[in-house]
């Protein structure tokens, strides 16, 4: 597999989707996150799961990254252009997160990284708290939003959340998928919108499906949504159409 990943990057064969963050207020479109895919020759469009982390395993994962953050900054440019309150994010791994040249790299980008965020998984931010201010530090000072991503899974201790210079939080989907008629769902989402909002931070809920998932967590007073019930992730030239749409729409 190793050749292959190799390979796939030599042929240009990994590809991004955009899957659209939505207000749950107005429903407009506030931004999207990039996900990777692998057109494999062989086997079709593949999704992150099945190649990501034996990537991170061989220690591939940064050059993979490096590819994901030029080809996002690339695809977002007129997105971001158009509309400059338009959020772009994409996902770091552990090792990216960690990796001495991130800063550099994304540096390399030129200065275009307005509107541009990165999503760290909760359970990566959390492994070593000064190790993690350090770096979300550096990054937010060179213009960077920062999301914690799956927000909710992990083991965050308040006491460090409240020193993390976090943008907005992610709510894992395992919390949205049992809305509204699970009442300890409920009360969970409840709970981390409330930490949320202690902290000041901006919230989005992950996996929205249904209609009544969206109007259950705009009740609880969340701010942004992303799911199958709004869009699937999509190749940029549909997400392109979908937000020229989205702004006649709401003009
Ligand atoms: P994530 O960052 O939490 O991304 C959200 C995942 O949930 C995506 O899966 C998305 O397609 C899926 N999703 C969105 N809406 C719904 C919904 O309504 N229902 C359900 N069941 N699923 C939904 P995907 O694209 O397979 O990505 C999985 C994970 O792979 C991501 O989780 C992220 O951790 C990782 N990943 C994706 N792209 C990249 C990348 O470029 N670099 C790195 N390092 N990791 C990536
Ligand atoms: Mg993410
Ligand atoms: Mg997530």
């Amino acid at each position: 597999m190793k050749d292959a990943l190799l390979a796939a990057l030599d042929r240009n064969e990994f590809v991004l989707y955009f899957q659209p963050h939505v207000s749950l207020v107005n429903g407009k479109v506030d931004g999207a996150e990039a996900l990777i895919r692998w057109q494999h020759p062989d086997q079709g469009l593949l999704g992150p799961g099945t190649f990501i982390p034996f990537a991170e395993e061989i220690g591939l994962v940064t050059e993979i990254g490096a590819w994901v953050m030029q080809e996002t900054a690339r695809l977002s440019r007129p997105w971001r252009t158009a509309n400059p309150d338009f959020h772009i994010w994409f996902n770091l791994s552990g090792a990216e997160f960690k990796d001495p040249a991130l800063l550099s790299r994304l540096h390399a980008l030129g200065d275009d990284l307005w509107g541009i965020g990165v999503e760290i998984n909760e359970s990566v931010a959390m492994e070593n708290v000064d190790e993690t201010l350090n770096i979300m530090n550096a990054l937010h000072k060179a213009g960077l939003f920062i999301a914690l991503d799956d927000f909710g899974t992990g083991y965050t201790s308040l006491q460090h959340l409240k020193r993390l210079p976090i943008d907005v939080l992610k709510i894992d989907r395992v919390f949205v998928s049992g809305l509204p008629h699970d009442k300890q769902d409920s009360s969970l989402v409840e709970v981390l919108l409330s930490i949320a909002r202690a902290f000041s931070f901006a919230t989005l809920a992950e996996g929205i499906e249904t209609e009544e998932q969206a109007a259950a967590l705009r009740d609880l007073g969340c701010e942004l949504g992303q799911g199958y019930f709004y869009a699937r992730p999509m190749p940029a030239d549909d997400f392109s159409l979908l937000i020229k749409r989205s702004a006649t729409a709401s003009r």
